[in-house]
Formats: C-alpha cells, sequence, structure tokens
C-alpha cells in the first residue's frame, strides 16, 4: 500500500470541499492543484510550481488519487478494464472502451458489488460490500485516463447502483465537471436498474445528466422474476419518474434491454417495450447477454440470444417505430463487458497472469512544469 493510503484523495473532492480541505492555504492554491490533475499529474512532486516544502506537507496530509491499481486487462479489441484495490481491500473494476472513430469511454463503478440481484448479471451475483466515496469513484476516471490518454464520455454502467450511492455520485460528477477532468455533464450517462426515488432526486435536484433505464423487459411480471428491484419500483412508478426527469432536464432517455435467449426476445415484449416507450422521448439499446459461467434462470442456465432471435426482435421494435441502436460487443474476453465485472474482484494475480497484461503508454497527459 503507498504511503499516505486512507487520507483523503484530493481528486474526487468538489471544488469548493477541495478548497475548505485545505484551508488555511490561499484559494489560488486549490486551483493550482486542480490544474495539475486536470493535466495528469500523477503525484504532489509532479507539481513544480508548488513549493518544495507544500508538495512534502500535502504528500503527508493527503494522496491523490483513491486505491491502487491491482490488475489490468487489455482484450484483442482494445478494451482494457482495470482492478483497483481500495483501502480497506475491496477491489472493484473500471472499463474504457474504444468505438470506431477512436472516441474513449470510461465505465465506472459506483458500488463495491451490489445489492439488486439481476438474475443475469455477474456483479448481482457478488452480493453487496459497500458504497464507494467520491474519490474512489472518481479515481477510476483518471486511473484510466494516465493509461489511455483523453476519454470523451462517462458511464455509470459499471458495479452497483448508482441511484443508490446518488450523494457521492453527486460530489464525484462536481469533482469531475468541476474540478479534476472539466467534463461536460452531457457527457455522462448514469444507468440505473429503476430506483423510483432516485430518478426522483435527480429529476429534482441534478444535476442533468444522460440517464439510461435497464429497462430489461416491460412485461412486469417477467421483470420481477429477472429483476427484484421492480417488487418495490414498479414499472409504471418508473416511467412517470423518467417522464418527469425528461421534463426537467429535457434529455432523451435511453432503454436498455439485456437480450436473454428464449426469455425476453418474444413479440409480447417488443409490444410491451412499446408501450412502455409511448409518452416518452426514448431510444432503446439492445444488448445480447454477455455470457456468464454458471448462471440460471429458475433452474435453466441462461444463454446468449441466437442472430435471427435479434434481428426478428429488432424488426419488430422498428416496425413498432421505435429508434434502436445495438450495442457494440466489446471487451468479453476480458471479463469487462457489460453484467461481466466482478471477475478481478477475488483473483487479480491470476487474471493477471493468464491475459494480456496492460502496459502503460506512458502518461498521455506528460506534466511538463508551467
Ligand atoms: N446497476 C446499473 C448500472 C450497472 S449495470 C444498472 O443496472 O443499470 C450496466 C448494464 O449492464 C445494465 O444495463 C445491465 O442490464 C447490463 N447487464 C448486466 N448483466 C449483463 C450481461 N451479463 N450481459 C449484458 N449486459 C448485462
Ligand atoms: Fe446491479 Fe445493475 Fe447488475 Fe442489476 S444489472 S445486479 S442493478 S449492476
Amino acid at each position: 500500500m503507498s504511503p499516505g493510503a486512507g487520507n483523503p484523495a484530493l481528486s474526487g473532492l468538489p471544488p469548493e470541499e477541495m478548497a475548505a480541505l485545505l484551508a488555511p492555504l490561499p484559494a489560488y492554491r486549490a486551483r493550482q492543484i486542480r490544474s495539475w490533475i486536470s493535466r495528469g499529474a500523477g503525484t504532489f512532486d509532479d507539481m513544480t510550481d508548488l513549493p518544495l516544502s507544500l508538495r512534502a506537507e500535502l504528500g503527508k496530509r493527503f494522496t491523490l488519487y483513491a486505491g491502487e491499481v491491482s490488475a489490468g486487462l487489455r482484450d484483442p479489441d482494445g478494451t482494457v478494464k482495470l482492478g483497483i484495490t481500495l483501502s480497506d481491500g475491496y477491489c472493484v473494476e473500471a472499463v474504457l472502451l474504444t468505438d470506431g472513430e477512436g472516441r474513449r469511454t470510461a465505465c465506472l463503478s459506483t458500488q463495491a458489488g451490489c445489492p439488486m440481484g439481476c438474475v443475469f448479471c455477474k456483479t448481482g451475483a457478488l452480493g453487496f460490500h459497500r458504497n464507494l466515496d467520491s474519490s474512489e469513484i472518481a479515481s477510476q476516471f483518471f486511473r484510466l485516463r494516465e493509461i489511455e490518454g483523453d476519454i470523451a464520455n462517462i458511464v455509470f454502467m459499471g458495479m452497483g447502483e448508482p441511484l443508490l450511492n446518488l450523494g457521492e455520485l453527486r460530489r464525484a460528477v462536481a469533482a469531475l465537471t468541476g474540478g479534476g477532468a472539466d467534463f461536460s455533464p452531457r457527457r455522462i450517462t448514469v444507468s440505473t436498474s429503476g430506483v423510483v426515488p432516485g430518478i426522483r432526486d435527480l429529476a429534482e435536484n441534478g444535476p442533468r445528466l444522460r440517464l439510461a433505464l435497464s429497462l430489461t423487459t416491460a412485461d412486469e411480471e417477467l421483470r420481477r422474476r429477472l429483476m427484484p428491484v421492480t417488487a418495490a419500483n414498479p414499472l409504471p412508478a418508473v416511467k412517470e419518474a423518467l417522464r418527469r426527469y425528461q421534463e426537467r432536464a429535457g434529455r432523451r432517455v435511453t432503454l436498455e434491454m439485456v437480450l436473454l435467449g428464449g426469455i425476453n426476445t418474444r413479440p409480447q415484449d417488443a409490444e410491451a417495450l412499446a408501450e412502455f416507450a409511448r409518452g416518452l422521448d426514448a431510444a432503446v439499446n439492445l444488448i445480447p447477454w454477455n455470457p456468464v459461467e454458471g448462471m440460471r434462470f429458475e433452474g435453466r442456465p441462461l444463454r446468449e440470444p441466437d442472430a435471427g432471435e435479434i434481428a426478428r426482435l429488432r424488426s419488430r421494435l422498428e416496425k413498432l417505430g421505435l429508434t434502436v441502436t445495438r450495442r457494440f460487443r466489446k471487451g468479453r474476453a476480458i471479463g469487462g463487458a457489460c453484467g461481466q465485472l466482478g471477475t478481478l474482484a477475488g483473483g487479480a494475480d491470476q487474471a493477471l497472469q493468464s491475459r494480456t497484461p496492460v502496459t502503460p503508454q506512458g502518461r498521455p497527459r506528460r506534466v511538463t512544469g508551467q
């Protein structure tokens, strides 16, 4: 563990909190430090316009980033997955995806494990350990950027249910948008399994991020069996909350449909989805289920949907007037695709040996003095 682990990590603090924590240092010092973080400083020693004595003092009281990168895997398709071990030993995962045009998207975790228990999701099978704090959330972004370079988008689609950790999510977003990275909220998406109080809170109190709902199926009875969250958050209430969010934030929402072979790809799933989407400004994103070994639904092993099944569902949805996109399958060889996160949680070393390790390509925004 590095010296200073367990001390507050400055990179994950909203600007005003960072300034308050650094008091009685003058405000311009906090600004200098934020500027170094946004340029990719790795340590306080990189901050060459701070007096040496101050750098040493800061190093004793604070860290820059939370957790240690304990594993890194690179998929042949370019996807990178990092395992980050937190100060109490839990491991969370962060993934970087690159699209056809070379734009990078960071997929960040908000909890260690997840309490929601969706039957098709590896993270759900791990159970819940704890919420991450804002530094543990934001630091995943900085670690990915250090390895790969500029990042265009952030999606909170890693481990955990972001809206059950909304306070820390907000602070992390404030740090990323207002301090360490100057990221635009328009390029940040939060994905929820459908936690109604969280969607309402976000609608009322912001920030105005892009919102995605992991709908999976709009057949309420089937959804209850696949996603236990449905019992306390019935779909009509979820829809009403989405409508409210849309009114407030003025944003199109994404309905994410993990396709489970032979389960939620039926004609009635297409019809129920069209009914759910009516009155919403929504786009549908089809995500063929990524295999997770040993996952079963009511006694039967889950399977991937076949090509014909996906094509039929897609054309039904389009005929019903829906806008449909299909997510790339990225990172499957390293367990870094949607719903596969959790493989590093118990065996980082073994995972590193058996796959291609990440070779850092140098710090992208080289720290260059002034
Ligand atoms: N907990 C939040 C965000 C993380 S899950 C949520 O559920 O929205 C991110 C996405 O991965 C969700 O859309 C989820 O439905 C999807 N997912 C989970 N397991 C999957 C799997 N095995 N294959 C493909 N997608 C999966
Ligand atoms: Fe949790 Fe999302 Fe996985 Fe469901 S799909 S168990 S909410 S991480």
